[in-house]
């Protein structure tokens, strides 16, 4: 299944395939059965026509009928059926066929043909073929993506449209011829064999001989950019105004391609294209990505997301997450993208990267809401179901760093390759993980899968009973002791302790624990100045309410937020406040100013306005840090001003309820609140955050000062 994703995703591409546990793939050993698909396609966009000829290949077992999904607004001409003789699919239409009357399946969700399979043809393999034609058209419109529109601009048929007749829930390969006018040209999944062009015409047969679920045809005027890479075809098809953005995306896919073959071998797919697309999507396929327009444009996209869409090649396009085990493949694809990225910088971002994740967990995962990795059998995820992803994405991320940790970089990546090589276009399990880590480690990994993938939860540790530091021989000894939550997790701490007078010196070293309470100590060459448990977030566990800097994420996920409504200010000002008011209601309550009660006071509170608009500001004096300053036409924050179109979301720590959050989002402009109101929500990991003209120019999360994990001698 291709899956839609929206606009300003950090992760923009989702896994471009799911498989239904009914799917041919590695594990289905019931029929009716999909081989392929041969399709013969002539488009004709100023008529926003499609006529087809469709060979389907397949395994049927003793049932009377089968179905198949199908735009029933298309006009079948014939559906011919008989036995494979052959048994190829590409040797133009087979002999020995005979027509047969379909019948016209339209309830509820099936919306179809039905196909009477004749006794003699029952338990065996048969071609099945359909000749259809018809109108596909819905006018353009760059916000809304259709099922499938054929027009002179842009031609997008996916298989929401059920364009061509197919097997629910199958996967199979595809070899797609299509004509189309000379001047378009025609892009899928799979490799371009043949390109001809013949009088007016042009055709092509792109083929895939791996399984996938399903097929999506895009044609348009595209300027075509290709180079060989290595083994691999780089394309990028976009139309002549996007032109100058190839460069940048072939040179990073480059990149990319060399990165992940080095780590994890060769990439499962003869080519590789950035297909641009005139509807608004991030969508992953195997072998191209389709962007939108305006996404291809945004910056993050060729230095995250196109990375995480390539490693998605091995990961989820490959490799394909057993539907009904878990969903491995976004947690190890960010792991090795998103946050490897993050690596390559330096241990500085990929600590923060990590401790981003753990703070996610504890800002919206609660008893009630949580979930064991292993069970999580969902679909698409959005950006917006933050729980969810802090668990698929951000868990998951972790538990791969934890057992990159127990079994070393050599080991981690040998796994991965090994797992590769067997796993190729086979649904895949957790359990594959840990017997493949097992054989590759040479350790029972079973405690770790059982903890972190098969149960729910974290650990969450305590800091106490730190010894003052005795001296022996010129040597420092101290004792702590650590406590954590029932069940007890079997955990390999990381601990450092910085000691030295002048020139300060950190000893990082690492403590085991299983029981709910223990005793350790440490040996210190010179004068203890403090002693850190996971500073560096190596240890998937739940933070301390403490340890949480305010955030946007940390409120909406506390459950009781209270979003106040300013009461003061111009009508257009409260016009635009009201508007994000409104944007924000799924996640809190509403209240306006003058509703506000004593007791919300403690609670998480997202304040819209400033002092000057929002009556709660007389309740909260001297809320509003120095240094930020509001005038006319500009904002002034840590003596940086911006000015007109500015507008700052700004996180502190509630003064009547230490852990909980008061947000602040403010602005002098009404268009600049409506322009940033919907995006504040992807923004939520930052304390504060200065848009201009609805972009953001600068952010952070303020550090916090006060860690029960820390002990300062
Ligand atoms: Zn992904």
């Amino acid at each position: 299944m291709f899956r839609p994703v929206v606009l300003f995703l950090l992760c923009l591409f989702t896994p471009s395939v799911a498989v239904p546990l009914d799917s041919s793939v590695g594990v289905q050993d019931f029929k009716p059965l999909l081989v392929g698909h041969d399709l013969q396609v002539e488009l004709d966009p100023p008529a926003h026509n499609v006529k087809a000829r469709d060979i389907i290949s397949l395994e049927v077992g003793e049932e009377e009928t089968i179905f198949l999904s199908f735009n029933t607004t298309l006009q079948i001409h014939s559906v011919k059926i008989g036995p494979q003789l052959t048994g190829q699919l590409g040797g133009g239409v087979p002999p020995a066929l005979s027509e047969v009357s379909p019948v016209r399946v339209a309830s509820g969700d099936r919306d179809g043909i039905e196909v009477s399979i004749p006794p003699a043809l029952r338990g065996k393999k048969i071609f099945l073929v359909v000749s259809y034609s018809g109108l596909l058209y819905e006018p353009l419109d760059p916000f809304n993506e259709p099922p499938a529109t054929i027009t002179p601009e842009f031609v997008y048929l996916s298989p929401n449209a059920h364009w061509y007749p197919d097997l629910p829930n199958s996967m199979g390969v595809f070899r797609v011829t299509s004509t189309v006018p000379k001047g378009y040209e025609v892009v899928t999944h799979g490799s371009l064999v043949e390109r001809k062009e013949e009088g007016s015409t042009a055709s092509f047969l792109w083929e895939a001989d791996y399984p996938t679920e399903s097929c999506y045809l895009i044609a348009a005027p595209y300027k075509v950019t290709h180079y060989r890479h290595g083994e691999i075809d780089l394309y990028t098809y976009f139309f002549p105004e996007e032109q100058g953005l190839s460069e940048s995306y072939l040179e990073a896919a480059k990149g990319y391609l060399d990165m992940y073959q080095r780590l994890l071998g060769p990439y499962p797919f003869s080519k590789f294209a950035v297909v641009e697309n005139l509807f608004p999507t991030g969508y992953g396929m195997p072998s191209y990505t389709l962007i939108g327009r305006q996404v291809l444009k945004m910056p993050f996209i060729v230095h995250i997301s196109l990375g995480h869409e390539i490693a998605h090649s091995w990961w989820g396009n490959c490799v394909i997450p057993h539907p009904a085990h878990g969903n491995w493949c976004e947690g190890l694809t960010s792991y090795l993208a998103d946050y490897y990225y993050n690596e390559l910088i330096g241990p500085g971002p990929a600590a923060e990267y990590r401790k981003d994740l753990l703070r996610s967990y504890a800002s919206y995962i609660n008893e009630e809401n949580d979930f064991a990795l292993e069970g999580f059998t969902g679909g698409s995820v959005g950006r917006a179901e933050k729980a969810i992803r802090s668990i698929l994405y951000g868990k998951a991320a972790m538990v791969f760093h934890m057992l990159r940790n127990i079994v070393g970089d050599e080991h981690f990546f040998q796994a991965l390759r090994k797992l590769y090589l067997d796993k190729k276009w086979e649904l895949t399990t957790w359990e594959d993980f840990r017997l493949v880590f097992e054989g590759q480690s040479g350790q029972a990994l079973d405690w770790f899968f059982k903890q972190w993938v098969y149960q729910k939860g974290a650990p969450s540790l305590g800091l106490g009973g730190v010894s003052p530091p005795k001296t022996e021989d010129g040597a420092f000894q101290i004792e702590f002791h650590l406590r954590q939550a029932d069940p007890p997790y079997r955990l390999q701490i990381p601990v450092v302790l910085t000691h030295g007078a002048q020139e300060k010196n950190t000893q990082p070293s690492v403590v085991e624990m299983d029981s709910r309470t223990g005793t350790f100590s440490l040996e210190s060459p010179s004068r203890p100045v403090s002693l850190a448990i996971d500073p560096d977030s190596n240890l998937f566990r739940r933070l301390h309410p403490l340890e949480l800097p305010p955030t946007l994420d940390k409120a909406l996920g506390g459950e009781d937020l209270l979003i106040v409504r300013p009461s003061g200010g111009s009508a257009k000002l409260l016009e635009g406040y009201e508007m994000a008011a409104h944007l924000l209601m799924p996640h809190g309550e509403v209240k306006a100013d003058k509703e506000v009660l004593e007791s919300d006071l403690a609670r998480g509170l997202l304040i819209l306005g400033g002092p000057e608009n929002n009556l709660l500001f007389g309740r909260f004096p001297n809320l509003l840090p120095k240094g930020l300053l509001l005038a006319e036409g500009g904002v002034t924050f840590r003596d940086k001003k911006y000015e007109s179109g500015a507008s700052i979301l700004l996180s502190l720590h509630n003064p009547f309820h230490r852990e909980k959050t008061v947000c602040i989002f403010l602005s002098q402009e009404p268009e600049a609140i409506r322009s940033t109101a919907r995006k504040l929500i992807h923004y939520g990991k930052y304390s504060y955050v200065i848009f201009v003209d609805g972009n953001s120019v600068d952010k952070g999360t303020f550090t916090e000062e006060i860690n029960p994990l820390v002990h300062y001698f």
